[in-house]
């Protein structure tokens, strides 16, 4: 089966008698017992939950993977992960990640004794002379916010060969557009509160593997730490994978013909979109993604046109962090997704005050643009 047919078919079906269409949401924290020396399927739904199980299903049919855990959030799902590391460990992770996991990596790893260094750029780094303490490799790719790549076939091929477990925060991508998994990656994490969900309404993330014991290891983590996913939100996870595809499908292209109007306006003068055929290591992309995705960032020209004015003009981008929603939203890294990165680590990697960043959503690119046109006219100093 392919994508679409299993992203509405692939959950669990109904197995109330009822012949529900949707599987049910099981509003039960906890389930009676068959007997006394009798485990049930469901015992406590910090453990286990019908509905939950039914959306870890999906998760892990969309993406050919073999397991699925679906936590309370994005930063749930990447805290398992990084669970699995012990005292001594270290972790590299690439230059610009999500700025929640880098407020957990630059405040929680050192009273943990866990060590971690960024690197500049995996498609180039030599692993063979990596730290002997590294464990783990956890990239984004493309990057959050400056949508660089990473060669994941390359860093799981090579970061294998020095024992570390490769993660890939695949939220900007999705399955529907990059399976990390295939490429040679351990772990999948996403922010299931972006484009999984897809209507800015839930929060959920999920971790896929198809290591049978880690997977073991990280559902007991799940079930030890808490951070689940409740009976609510997997139903409403369910129902927006739904339509993942379609929507996928029509805001990369919102995203390109955005990107493409952005790159040829005076007020930008820089688009980041591996959609651009400038885009700096495309050709990865285009080898390990069916697409360029729906996320772009650009520079704003500061001297010629007024930043306040433009983002306050819009009208159809709220000025709002998050993306993936059917809705389009814009944002400032450097004081919004990105303010857990100290000034001079923003300045150094390229998160500067004038970046905007921008998800597309599914309207009518025509409005979109010229939401964006008249913007920045009204902008213009
Ligand atoms: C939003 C996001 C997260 C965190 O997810 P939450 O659901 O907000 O906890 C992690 N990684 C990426 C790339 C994100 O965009």
């Amino acid at each position: 089966m392919k994508f679409n047919t299993i992203a509405n078919h692939g959950g669990k079906h109904d197995d109330s008698g009822m012949r529900a269409v949707n599987y049910p949401i099981y509003l039960s924290a906890t389930f009676a017992q068959p007997d006394s020396d009798t485990q049930g399927e469901y015992g406590y739904s910090r453990g286990n939950n019908p509905t939950r199980a039914s959306a870890e299903q999906l998760a892990a049919a969309l993406e050919g993977a073999q397991f699925a855990i679906a936590a309370g959030s994005g930063m749930a799902a990447t805290s398992i992960v990084f669970e699995l590391l012990q005292s001594g460990d270290r972790v590299l992770i690439n230059t610009n990640v999500y700025g929640g996991t880098w407020r957990f990596v630059s405040n929680l790893f050192d009273s943990r004794g866990i060590n971690y260094e960024i690197v500049n750029d995996f498609n180039t780094y030599d692993f063979a002379n990596a730290p002997k303490d590294t464990r783990m490799v956890f990239i984004e790719t493309p990057s959050n916010p400056l949508l660089e790549i990473t060669d994941i076939a390359r860093v799981a091929e090579e970061a294998h060969k020095i024992n570390a477990l490769v993660v890939v925060d695949n939220t900007f991508m999705t399955s529907y557009l990059q399976k990390p998994l295939s490429l040679g990656a351990d772990i999948v994490v996403y922010s299931a509160t972006k484009f999984y969900s897809g209507h800015s309404d839930v929060l959920a993330g999920l971790v896929l593997t198809n290591d049978a014991a880690r997977n073991e290891r990280m559902r007991f983590i799940n079930n030890t730490l808490g951070g689940v996913l409740s009976p609510i939100d997997a139903f409403l996870l369910q129902r927006g994978i739904k339509t993942l595809g379609i929507r996928m499908e029509r805001e990369q292209e919102n995203a390109q013909k955005i990107a493409e109007y952005l790159n040829a306006h005076p007020a930008v003068t820089k688009v980041y979109y591996p959609g651009l055929p400038d885009h700096k290591n495309r050709e990865i992309q285009e080898r390990q993604a069916e697409g360029a995705g729906a996320v772009l960032s650009f520079l704003f020209n500061e001297e010629t046109y007024d930043l306040k004015t433009f983002v306050g003009a819009l009208t159809l981008f709220p000025f709002a962090v998050s993306l993936g929603g059917t809705v389009s939203l814009i944002c400032r890294p450097s004081t919004m997704t990105h303010e857990s990165y100290s000034p001079e680590l923003q300045k150094e990697i390229g998160i500067v005050p004038n970046l905007l960043r921008i998800s597309a959503g599914i309207e009518d690119a025509e409005d979109l643009i010229g939401d964006l046109d008249q913007a920045l006219r009204k902008a213009k100093k």
